[in-house]
């Protein structure tokens, strides 16, 4: 990558067509998305759709939502994207919220908020209390925002285990959170038993339907049994959705709904003394992009309740093909009872590497995500997957025939590294790693990552500690 690095500007500009042309030309190695490839990060529903985004984005393309009282247009467009997502999740006349640039940010915005609710209350060692299962970005708060955070435990389902509120919980507790669903295994937390758990008491319960709470709104009418997670449960003080993940709007678009003012109030940052003027400000950004507002409001206006149905509908039939698909295959299956198009899937025999399985698939064209606690593999299905499940069951089905019979892969490519990664006492060592690896990506000249080079430090010294019999490899065999 360094090789092809340019270090300075160009003394003179390119043509654009030359320009366009070497980014296409640069991404040969990237994955494909487009053929349905991808598992994660892309959330595609067609090219017509994707045409229309653009349009809609373009056309704000200039526009700053930084300060609204300039661009009202903008405003009112926010301001209904966030009235129409909270209409669906059954908020009250009281709703309100902001739009953020993804999920991560509503996340890290939340918890701001309730560490200065806290604060107010007199809470000055604030905690956290929220399931393994729920999104990363919590812990992000937490690093940020300094909150110490408390873990609830799950149950076979992956569901967040309510009666572990009575330990984690007390008076310096700012939220709660459940996630509906969790991204992992797709599975939406016991929302209204742990609403039933705070009853009366002051503590705000946070519900991060980032990934799913949009489709999930729609499901009971498709004859899903999907349990209830939204402020239809009055303890619900707070929901995190993004459009640009199950709304199919175009990226960095994300809903923070909140019950009411008396929440979201504590969000705001007001600067008065500043010599560029007062400021106010409603979430992290500075500037925010007026086309990602424009394009999630275009987005909920093309489908409307109608169109969503239908998509969701299609959506959850492919999801379902694939899951029936991977469960017939001997020696795999899904984790859980997921909710949704979003589920991990493992193997249930010793013998049977799931990360090699990762590894022959990734041969095959396939980028396949790999998840800890338990090892599996994740699938997030999107229209864009409908035409490839046949295709990619195949592939599924071989890769595993192909591990069975040569055990002996889980020592080689990625698989060696993340199934011992798993070890406990290997994480502080996993942790330096990746701190390595990221140092290497953003120093002066990058490295790329290398997980299946032989000079990969992990796999380096995992072997190490191997030799010195530090480790047991219980993870591979
Ligand atoms: C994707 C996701 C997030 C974070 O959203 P980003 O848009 O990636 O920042 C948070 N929670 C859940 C459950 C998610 O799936």
């Amino acid at each position: 990558m360094d090789d092809a690095l340019r270090r300075s500007l160009p003394e003179v500009g390119l043509a654009p067509q030359d320009i366009i042309n070497e980014l296409k030309e640069n991404r040969s190695a990237d994955g494909d998305w487009h053929s349905g490839r991808t598992w994660s990060l892309v959330y595609h529903e067609s090219d017509d759709h994707s045409a229309f985004l653009k349009q809609v984005y373009t056309e704000y393309f200039n526009e700053n939502a930084l300060n609204p009282t300039v661009f009202p247009s903008l405003k009112k467009m926010e301001s209904e994207v966030v009235r129409m997502t909270t209409d669906l999740l059954h908020g009250g006349p009281d709703a309100c919220g902001v739009m953020t640039s993804g999920g991560t940010e509503s996340i890290l915005c939340a918890m701001l908020a309730y560490r200065e609710r806290g604060k107010k209350k007199g809470i000055k060692n604030p905690n956290i209390v929220l399931p393994k299962t729920a999104h990363v970005a919590f812990h992000k708060a937490a690093k940020y925002f300094q909150l110490e955070t408390r873990l609830m435990d799950i149950d076979d389902e992956f569901r967040a285990k309510v009666s572990e509120l009575d330990r984690l919980v007390d008076n310096n507790t700012i939220a709660i959170i459940g996630s509906a669903p969790n991204y992992p295994s797709g599975v939406i937390d016991p929302i209204s038993n742990i609403g039933a758990w705070i009853g009366k008491r002051d503590i705000p319960l946070h519900v991060d339907a980032c990934v799913g709470g949009f489709m999930l709104s729609f499901l009971p009418q498709l004859g899903f049994a999907t349990p209830e997670f939204a402020f239809s449960i009055p303890q619900v003080s707070s929901i995190s959705l993004d459009i640009h993940k199950y709304a199919f709007g175009a990226k960095g678009a994300s809903v923070l709904a909140f019950k009411n003012m008396d929440y979201l109030e504590h969000l705001f940052f007001v600067y008065t003394e500043w010599s560029g003027g007062v400021y106010g400000s409603s979430t992290l950004l500075g500037t925010r992009p007026g086309g990602a507002i424009a394009a999630a409001w275009g987005t909920l206006l093309k489908h409307g309740k109608d169109g969503y149905l239908d998509l969701f509908r299609r959506i959850m039939l492919a999801t379902e093909r694939m899951q029936k698909g991977i469960a017939s295959i001997e020696g795999l299956s899904i984790l859980g009872k997921p909710d949704m198009s979003v589920f991990g899937y493992n193997s249930t025999e010793k013998k049977l590497n799931i990360f090699a399985i990762a590894d022959q698939m990734q041969k095959r064209g396939w980028f396949i995500d790999r998840q800890q606690n338990p090892d599996c593999m994740h699938a997030m299905v999107t229209p864009n997957h409908d035409s490839i499940i046949e295709e990619f069951l195949i592939d599924l089905s071989e890769c595993t025939q192909a591990v069975r019979s040569n055990p002996e892969l889980a020592f080689n490519g990625t698989a060696a590294t993340y199934g011992l990664i798993s070890d406990l006492p290997m994480r502080k060592m996993v942790h330096n790693d990746v701190v390595k690896y990221m140092k290497q990506m953003y120093a002066p000249h990058p490295v790329m990552p290398d997980l299946e080079g032989k000079n990969r430090p992990v796999a380096q010294r995992l072997q190490h500690a191997i030799g010195k019999g530090f480790l047991r490899l219980k993870n591979l065999i």
